[in-house]
């Protein structure tokens, strides 16, 4: 494991951080939660800001557009980035982070020349349609049927939480073409514009009161062969491709923006008045917040470790998963924590009067990391994996 920065990472930590300090002051005002347009805007506008600064993709191959970055100054990019409040990755979460890098691994020269450079300079959002109602931790046992049709596939079924699908320009679609195979052998992974006809998008309300995901109808859509990615009934291998992207890095800007939680949540403590005194005066809450600062600690050290790791095999292992159950239970005690300390001001989302934006973001925040244990496989699976690949406890049956 590697903690310190080589001399090249220091000057790209360097550089990158006297670019941040220019280009941020002339953003425009981050846009309401669930303002889907104006924050499509908004992410797209940064993307484009990235691209012309020459960082976006920044873990993309130079020749498919990207930085060429090793993963130890990706890491520095995502630290560097959130320590001074830029933007995050939003509504491309998808597109820069597993769509293209598929397309990329698995795509056609045809493929990769019409759709990566439009994700790198923000033009196009994307979004995934794995999941379905009866398919989502046995995501093999999706149903959503493609017909062939001449040089189309004809497509019915449904989807579900399929985040920014209302903003989307595209869609990464998993799909079933032969329904005789067995379940993990008859899949297809297409690419779907979310502009064919037969697409209805519902959104879905979360806890935070934000529609960030919709169900999806699809009814006889057409989507045109020269779309699949990989190769017909091959879908299923090309879908690990993606997770392989998505459960990577995904969750170090969170994991930096716990940190800035953390502290602001010991400056409510010192500004909650308690008897004579404040909510810091109390050892036992002081306790609680320092072994959660010293878990946060632990995990920037685990992701270290699983960067090492990738640098050095290609891929952090099963580290990814190590570290996402431990990082949703202290996101989850955090949670606990400060809606003890916020009291009254807890029982409500938005403002019921004279509550500080600060508190209001800790309710929020709390409530979305319920999140954390279902997003990008659930808890439970996480478990199935460590106690497989990591423990050599027998397999799930
Ligand atoms: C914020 C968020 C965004 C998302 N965005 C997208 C998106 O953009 N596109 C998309 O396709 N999907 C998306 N999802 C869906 C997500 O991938 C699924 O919710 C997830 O895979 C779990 O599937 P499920 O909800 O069907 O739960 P289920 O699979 O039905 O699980 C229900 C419960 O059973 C447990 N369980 C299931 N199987 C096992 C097992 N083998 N062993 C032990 N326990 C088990 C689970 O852990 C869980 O507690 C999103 C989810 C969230 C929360």
């Amino acid at each position: 494991m590697r903690l310190r920065d080589t001399p090249e990472e220091q000057a790209f930590r360097a550089e990158l951080r006297a670019w941040l300090a220019d280009v941020l002051p002339t953003l425009p005002e981050e846009p309401p939660h669930d303002d889907w347009p104006a924050r499509r805007a908004y992410d797209t506008g940064w993307q484009r800001r990235l691209f012309e600064a020459g960082y976006a993709g920044i873990s993309w191959p130079k020749e498919h557009g990207g930085r060429g970055a090793t993963p130890t100054e990706e890491l520095i990019f995502l630290e560097e980035t959130e320590r001074a409040g830029a933007p995050y990755v939003g509504c491309n979460f998808v597109s820069t982070l597993h769509a293209g890098p598929t397309i990329i691994a698995e795509g056609t020269p045809e493929q990769q020349a019409r759709y990566l450079p439009p994700i790198l300079r923000g033009d196009h959002v994307w979004c995934q349609g794995f999941s379905e109602p009866g398919a989502g931790s046995d995501l093999a046992s999706l149903r959503t049927r493609a017909v062939r049709d001449g040089d189309h596939y004809v497509v019915t079924g449904q989807k579900i939480w399929t985040s920014h699908a209302q903003v989307a320009d595209y869609c990464e679609l998993l799909v079933r073409t032969d329904p005789d195979a067995p379940k993990h052998e008859g899949i297809t992974w297409l690419i779907m514009p979310m502009d064919s006809p037969g697409i209805t998008i519902r959104p879905i309300r979360t806890l935070t009161g934000v529609s960030e995901f919709s169900e999806m109808f699809l009814d006889e859509v057409r989507i045109p062969v020269e779309n699949v990615v990989g190769a017909e009934n091959d879908g299923w291998r090309v879908a690990m491709v993606t997770f392989g992207f998505e459960r990577g890095t995904a969750f170090v800007s969170e994991l930096l923006g716990s940190m800035r939680l953390l502290t602001d949540l010991v400056e409510i403590a010192k500004m909650t008045p308690v008897d004579a005194g404040t909510a810091w005066d109390d050892p036992g809450l002081r306790r609680e917040l320092a072994l959660i600062g010293a878990e946060l600690e632990a995990e920037w050290a685990l992701t270290k470790r699983n960067v090492s790791r990738a640098e050095r095999h290609g891929t952090a292992g099963v580290g990814g998963s190590v570290f996402k159950l431990a990082y949703h239970e202290t996101r989850e005690r955090m949670g606990q924590v400060a809606l003890r300390l916020l009291d009254r001001a807890a029982l409500a989302l938005g403002d019921p009067g004279g509550v500080s934006p600060r508190r209001i973001d800790h309710v929020e925040q709390t409530l979305y990391a319920l999140s954390l244990s279902i997003a990008a496989g659930t808890a439970q699976i996480q478990r199935n994996i460590v106690g497989e690949r990591l423990l050599g406890l027998p397999k799930e049956r």
